[in-house]
């Protein structure tokens, strides 16, 4: 299954979809649905069109939006690092979420904007304690999924969550592909464009510590909720590793592609004025 979460006519609630269609899922939210158990889905007879629904983020408010740094050989390499013995786990911030074509706000205090194509992976039970043999079951599916970096904020302090967690800088979807279509999902081409340029290439095979390592690993400390989103790591190719760096500007469009998920493509503005909230 794909799994959507989708607004039509003014309400936003998840969905399936079938070929060019979306079947509704709806009411409600996809962590509910996932929650209830993907076996308990059932495709309404409600349907649109595909292409004339706005796609959002699968989950628009994860409970938790974990990452990992440090986790392909080659983006160790380039980032002067060691190759590490335990995964490098910290946080996004789940406000920072936004849908699979939104645009990617270039924040006023920083210029240093990059890009971080990443498979991300959704949690479909709550659980804890999860042995490796036993992690798969753990996951719904999987997501394209940028980790959109403000460089300078993430390396002047020795944690990294303000550099991570701009608002709009967690983009994913297009949908959650389950297990049962998607299949290994650590056999999957990754590459990421910038204006049509390949800036990364790799496969999801390249992974230091994989998703079911990932499960095990974060399970021992905290209990894993439905609708979690955990993002494996960047490949090589960033663009403050390139001789000179190349930072994200207005105007830029940077598209992530996994094979067999589908892509995600987002332009890059500048914060837009305050708002008052
Ligand atoms: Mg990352």
């Amino acid at each position: 299954m794909k799994l959507v979460t989708f607004t039509q006519g003014g309400t936003t609630r998840p969905g399936v979809v079938m070929g060019d269609e979306v079947a509704d899922l709806g009411p409600g939210e996809m962590t509910a649905l996932l929650a209830a158990g993907l076996d308990r889905v059932r495709a309404s007879r409600v349907r649109f069109p595909l292409a004339g629904v706005r796609l959002e983020a699968p989950v628009l408010r994860p409970p938790k939006f974990l990452a990992v740094g440090l986790n392909y050989a080659d983006h160790v390499a380039e980032s002067g690092a060691e190759r590490p013995a335990l995964p490098t786990i910290f946080n996004k911030q789940s406000t920072c979420v936004t849908g699979p074509y939104d645009p990617i706000h270039r924040p006023r205090v920083s210029q240093l904007l990059d890009y971080e194509g990443e498979l991300g992976f959704v949690i479909g039970r709550r659980c804890r304690h999860v042995p490796r043999a036993r992690a798969a079951e753990a996951i719904a599916g999987c997501v394209v999924l940028n980790d959109v970096t403000v460089r300078d904020w993430q390396l002047r302090v020795p944690t990294w969550t303000m550099g991570k967690s701009f608002d709009t800088h967690g983009p994913m979807g297009p949908w959650i592909v389950t297990p049962d279509e998607l299949g290994d999902p650590h056999a999957l081409g990754i590459r990421t464009w910038v204006n049509g340029e390949l800036r990364q290439e790799s496969n999801t095979r390249e992974l230091i510590f994989d998703c079911y390592a990932l499960v095990e690993h974060l399970s021992t400390a905290f209990t894993l909720e439905p609708g979690d989103v955990v993002a494996t790591g960047t490949p090589g190719g960033i663009g403050m590793a390139m001789n000179p760096p190349r930072f994200l500007v207005p105007g830029d469009v940077v598209r992530v592609e996994i094979e067999r998920i589908g892509h995600i493509e987002n332009r890059v503005v500048d914060e837009p004025p305050a708002r008052e909230e």
